[in-house]
């Protein structure tokens, strides 16, 4: 269907004549409206006659009394859902019926718009069938609540359009091609008299560039030096930035957009300061982090208890009443709760708790979670619930304190969401709390929450909403030869050959051929100056550049940290040191100097700060409550026997007797609480562990056990005049036949290696302190014993072969020691240089490699994510 065309100059004009412009999207109508209201002198403007295909329909039809009130979107997907889980032929949870719904109103809608019959279905294999089944039942329903479906409409206002169009002329812009239904709508207008008009295509051919960068970083980087140039010379430059269906991680692309343009130093800093972010379609409301909390509190809602990573949320959330007071008192409840490893929390124990007393506005929300009542309700009760919930739990008190203006907004967003679900009502007379919750939540990740558009001259869309803008700049990013042209995407439910026949959109790939060929056109008449970049390295693939591209000259482009446009750098000394002082107490053993080894921050912050990463709980026994109760099991069956041979000399019997006292006197001195099953489960693991063990220690040349447990007291550094105590305890020392000492340390954790021992800076130097404590010679040997399922067995070093597999004669690893002897007095050496540096406070943020920082939970306090590690030093080491 073709009509005559009238240029976009004159539609200001023609509208001022009384004609009306109706657009393919409400975008499209919305950025016409825009335009129109910019583009007029008048000091009062009327919001212009412009209207979306959909809306405009939608208007003609509300006053015509013959037709019935269509169901809006969220009726008519519970209708849908409620119908397909009462489908008994099939099977499914509400769940997946919520999945079905939203395809079958696609396909119900396809269908409508292609004036295909339901009854084409029959015998069109079982899914189909099934949607036809869902059709019939879906119509009877409607007649029963005197309702309509939104994509019956056009049909019903088919025979009443020619009377009920108030326009002699219509303009129509953005549509790539007329449905069937459309095409009768037209079709009738003109019989009626009504001119008919398209919206001509501009003619003017844009500036292009392509850039080819190495992957997705460098593109959004490439894109947002760009832009701050572009800024730059004119800060009222209207900049669209579209993106392709490759670019996925919009997230990124805004941090980087907003990093870039708050930190160029090419913008003014007048610029910099309106711009507080990037206007971007925005992300769901659900991911607020007030919302998140929020909709994370009602998930609590009539329930006993929940894991402590559910809960702990809400005791650090400020949206819920009594924040400000009991802030302290919910983080020391919290670390408590952590340390005593409460992984699963029961909700009337947690409020007989005794820290429960300075909490009592927690507790009072935490008894109204418990006194939820979830019995089935229709959905408008649900919202009357919801609400008064929320608002005695305190989120809904937006003049709280210290309230945003964003949060505002976001619950202003959210009350909407909540009150919408009340139109369920109208096609669901009760449902469960778990069904209604769902559904808000559904509502909370449907609704975009938009950033306050400080700067609205960067706008940020999807490529196929951008049809109809208009820039002074655009950008398209990811323009790769997936992205354009888009493949084939046929619709589920419907029969492809029934799609293909009737040509239905993206139907074959000829068909998403052509659509994707009225993008880019579209994409071309959207501004004067176009930039379009792809990456060339995706997910490990490799990419071309859209072959819509071809012909325009490539540049490539490696976008890196773009050094040379950061601000100009000074450097300062921010951590000098800090010498400790005679009164200061430090305790701590010989993680103070594992921790001055592998980063003196780590060791200036756990043992002068007193800083410590909060614990996570874990179900059952946790890792260093597993450790201790084998060391326990290990001194008790050693403190027994005394010596190699009093093992050989036990039949089986009296070993699996051994053990089992061993796990005994373990469990009743490790003060370790678990479930009656749980203990169970783990004293069966540890009799299976420590029976494996006996067998490598019977495996050993003959040894009799010295200690077990034994204690030292050591003054670091030796030499100095200021000196901090370090409290020792070495797992066991055997001797064997030739007199020679082992000292042992049972490791049940995390793999070690005598690797560690070596360098200046050893990553583990805490089996070098023991040699220094237990003052070892030239003959004797010191080694982990790895004590884990799997994985049993030594590993050390010796003066002289020791018969101990695992244990090796130390062969001069090191640089600065040959022999044995020397590695003892090294390693003397560099605890004692270790401990005068921890003496003289140094204390900068410098870990000794990536792994250092492992296990170590100061992120957030050395910031380590930001400074970088110096990869150099750390090649170097
Ligand atoms: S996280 Fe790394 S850099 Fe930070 S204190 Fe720990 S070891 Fe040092």
């Amino acid at each position: 269907m073709t009509f005559a065309a009238v240029n976009r100059s004159e539609i200001a004009f023609r509208l001022k004549e009384k004609a009306l412009l109706v657009c393919a999207s409400p975008r499209l109508a919305a950025e016409w409206k825009r335009c129109l209201v910019a583009a007029s002198t008048a000091n009062v403007v009327a919001t212009p006659p412009v209207e979306s295909w959909q809306a405009w329909l939608a208007k003609l039809a509300r006053e015509q009394t013959a037709i019935p009130v269509p169901l809006n979107q969220l009726q008519e997907l519970q209708l849908w859902e409620q119908v397909i889980h009462a489908d008994t032929k099939i099977a499914g949870s509400r769940a997946s019926a919520r999945g079905l719904a939203r395809h079958a109103a696609e396909a119900y809608k396809l269908l409508c718009e292609y004036r295909i019959g339901a009854e084409t279905l029959s015998g069109a294999g079982e899914e189909a069938e099934a949607l036809q089944r869902w059709i019939r039942s879906m119509h009877n329903a409607l007649a029963q609540k005197e309702r309509i479906l939104a994509a019956d409409l056009p049909e019903l206002l088919l025979p009443l359009i020619g009377s009920a169009a108030e326009h002699g002329e219509i303009l129509l812009d953005g549509f790539d091609r007329f449905t069937p239904i459309q095409q009768s709508l037209l079709q009738a207008l003109q019989k009626n008299g009504v001119s008919l008009v398209s919206v001509a295509r501009g003619s003017s051919s844009p500036s292009l560039t392509l850039t080819a960068c190495v992957d997705a970083i460098s593109e959004y980087r490439h894109a947002a030096r760009k832009i701050a140039a572009i800024l730059q010379a004119d800060p009222h430059t209207r900049i669209g930035v579209v993106t392709s269906r490759q670019v996925k991680d919009t997230e990124t692309l805004r941090r980087i957009l907003d990093e870039t343009l708050l930190s160029s130093t090419q913008l003014s800093s007048a610029i910099r300061t309106a711009m507080q972010a990037t206007a971007m379609a925005g992300a769901p409301l659900a991911t607020a982090p007030l919302i998140r909390q929020l909709l994370n509190m009602l998930q609590l809602a009539g329930r006993n208890g929940a894991p402590h990573k559910e809960l702990s949320p809400l005791l650090f959330s400020p949206g819920i009443r009594g924040y400000a007071e009991e802030r302290t008192a919910r983080a020391v409840l919290d670390a408590k709760l952590r340390e005593n490893n409460r992984h699963y929390l029961n909700f009337r124990s947690l409020l007989a708790m005794d820290e429960m007393t300075e909490l009592p506005q927690f507790a009072g929300v935490l008894q109204s979670l418990l006194d939820w009542e979830p019995n089935a309700r229709s959905a408008g009760e649900w919202v009357k619930s919801v609400h008064s919930l929320l608002q005695s739990a305190g989120f809904l008190q937006v003049e709280a304190a210290g309230r945003s203006s964003g949060e505002i907004r976001q619950l202003n967003l959210f009350r909407e969401s909540l009150s919408s679900l009340i139109a369920v009502d109208a096609v669901r007379e009760q449902m469960a709390w778990s069904s209604f919750l769902s559904l808000l939540v559904s509502a909370c990740n449907e609704t975009p929450l938009s950033l306050t558009a400080h700067y609205p001259q960067i706008s940020v869309l999807p490529l196929e909403q951008s049809t109809g803008h208009r820039f002074d700049v655009l950008f398209a990013l990811g323009l790769d030869d997936e992205a354009l042209p888009m493949p084939a995407r046929p619709t589920p439910l419907l029969p492809l050959a029934l799609q293909q026949r009737h040509n239905l959109p993206a139907s074959t790939a000829a068909l998403a051929f052509a659509e994707s060929g009225f993008l880019w056109q579209q994409l071309l008449q959207e501004a004067p100056s176009i930039h379009v970049s792809f990456a060339e390295m995706r997910e490990e693939r490799e990419l071309r550049p859209s072959p819509f591209l071809a012909g325009i000259k490539t540049t490539e482009c490696n976008e890196t940290v773009p050094a040379a446009e950061m601000p100009k750098r000074e450097r300062f000394d921010d951590a000098p040191a800090v010498p400790l002082s005679a009164e200061e107490q430090v305790q701590g053993g010989s993680a103070i100097v594992r921790n001055q080894s592998l980063c003196p921050f780590r060791a200036f912050a756990t043992h002068r700060l007193n800083l410590a990463p909060l614990g996570e709980t874990v179900p059952g026994v946790t890792p260093a409550e597993k450790g201790s109760l084998l060391h326990q099991a290990l001194q008790f069956i050693w403190e027994e026997l005394r010596s190699q041979s009093a093992l050989l000399a036990l039949d089986e019997k009296a070993v699996e007797i051994l053990i089992g006292k061993a796990v005994e006197h373990a469990w009743q001195h490790a003060h370790v609480t678990a479930s009656k099953a749980t203990q169970q489960f783990e004293r069966r693991r540890m009799q299976r562990v420590l029976a494996e063990w006996l067998d490598i220690e019977r495996e050993r040349p003959p040894f009799s056990v010295e200690r077990c447990e034994k204690a030292y007291r050591l003054e670091l550094p030796e030499s100095g005049t200021l000196r901090f105590p370090v409290r020792l305890k070495a797992d066991r020392i055997d001797h064997d036949a030739e007199g020679r000492k082992i000292l042992i340390d049972y490791k049940t954790g995390q793999k070690q290696s005598a690797g560690k021992w070596i360098g200046d800076r050893m990553p583990e130097p805490q089996l070098p302190l023991y040699t220094m404590a237990e003052e070892l010679g030239e003959n004797d040997a010191v080694c982990f014993a790895r004590v884990r399922s799997g994985d049993m067995g030594y590993e050390g070093l010796s003066g002289e072969a020791t018969g101990i597999q695992g244990v090796s004669i130390y062969k001069g690893n090191d640089e600065e020691a040959e022999e044995w002897t020397d590695l003892l007095a090294c390693w003397k050496k560099r605890i004692n240089a270790l401990a005068a540096e921890f003496i003289d406070g140094r204390c900068e943020v410098m870990p000794q490699d990536a792994r250092a920082c492992d296990y170590c939970g100061l992120e957030a306090v050395c910031r380590i994510d930001e400074i970088g590690i110096d990869r150099d030093e750390e090649n170097e080491a």
